[in-house]
């Protein structure tokens, strides 16, 4: 009930901000959070810049370093929403080492934003087992340098196949080729979780170097036949962890990793525009400016639902790109 009246007042398109906590590097060097909270309200933050000057943010709501993985809490309704048949986004932006990976992935311990909904879809599931007959399928890909890569192929180290975009006839993007695997409970999930980041990782000396610089996807398709009427529907959940939002100077960089960076920054600022093109209701939404707003067409805009993860550093050494990512979030709300 009271997710439905949000809804009505904020429309479809939701920012959640994330702070982490300070890390034991930055406590060990004496380093003091740079980001305030107001005690009375869940949805502001202020900045404390080094003139000691305050700029103030709000959000749909705002998460504390402490917060632990009860974000789930507020995620949750907009999640299973997709199990009455509406396409739903989910995305972690942020600079790297923020936390994206820790709100969707989570760890073996602290399981994110991913494992959680799947969770709470099998359970509701369950629960609708007399109305309603589903099926689940989970699909994992990576946007590379503006290329797709599937992560549930098993492929034995040979070249990736290419995988491209089309539009199919009900004029939903699909992408011929990627595998969907059919789940069946929880741990089928959690397997193919951990195979595809394995696969992520292969091909990169370094798991974190790689992970910072693709954005993951993980679609989850849920098919449902209602058993009174049967009426059908088909809908799609991502979740998506973005590629590291830090802006990387010419001068430090070239070659491949300056590409790499040009990618990144083009189809974070292509979400950006999709986004707030959504938010403010324009006539033209411009989806088609990289393979990351294209691939999730369908479930942007009309009546999807967004959510928005913008995780922040609390540290004063990062405050540049907080103030980045902060002004960011404040264009697409
Ligand atoms: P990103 O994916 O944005 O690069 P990570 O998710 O890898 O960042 O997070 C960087 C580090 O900070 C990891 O060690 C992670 O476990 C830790 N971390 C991030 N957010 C939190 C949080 N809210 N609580 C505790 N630890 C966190
Ligand atoms: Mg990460």
């Amino acid at each position: 009930r009271l997710y439905n009246e949000v809804i009505e007042l904020k429309g479809n398109i939701r920012v959640f901000c994330r702070c982490r906590p300070l890390n034991q590097n930055e406590i060990s060097d004496g380093c003091n959070s740079v980001i305030d909270y107001d005690s009375s309200q869940d949805n502001e933050l202020q900045v404390i810049c080094s003139d000691s000057s305050k700029k103030q943010f709000k959000f749909d709501h705002v998460f504390k370093p402490d917060d632990k993985q009860a974000v789930f809490a507020q995620t949750k309704p907009i999640v299973t929403s997709v199990l009455d048949g509406y396409n739903v986004c989910i995305f972690a932006y942020g600079q790297t080492g923020t936390g994206k990976t820790f709100t969707m992935e989570g760890t073996p311990e602290n399981r994110g934003v991913n494992y959680r909904t799947v969770e709470e879809l099998f359970r509701i599931l369950e629960e609708r087992g007399g109305i309603m007959r589903y099926e689940l399928f989970v699909s994992m890909l990576e946007v590379y340098n503006d290329k797709i890569r599937d992560l549930l192929v098993d492929n034995n180290n040979q070249p990736a196949k290419k995988l491209e975009i089309k539009q199919s006839a009900d004029g939903t993007q699909e992408v011929p080729g990627l595998v969907e695997s059919r789940v069946y409970g929880i741990q089928d999930v959690w397997e193919l979780l951990k195979s595809g980041s394995q696969v992520r990782s292969v091909g990169s000396t370094s798991a974190n170097e790689q992970s910072s610089r693709s954005h993951c996807l993980l679609r989850v398709t849920v098919k449902g036949e209602n058993l009174i009427n049967g009426q059908r529907t088909k809908s799609h959940l991502w979740l998506v962890d973005l590629a590291g939002s830090e802006r990387v100077g010419r001068i430090e960089v070239e070659g491949e990793r300056l590409k790499e960076s040009q990618f990144i920054n083009k189809s974070l600022s292509a979400l950006g525009d999709v986004i707030s093109a959504l938010a403010s209701k324009t006539a033209h939404i411009p989806y088609r400016n990289s393979k990351l707003t294209h691939i999730l067409q369908s479930s942007l805009g009309g009546d999807c639902k967004t959510l928005m993860f913008v995780q922040i550093s609390p540290s004063a050494a990062d405050i540049g790109e907080t103030l980045c990512s902060l002004n960011f979030a404040s264009r697409v709300r």
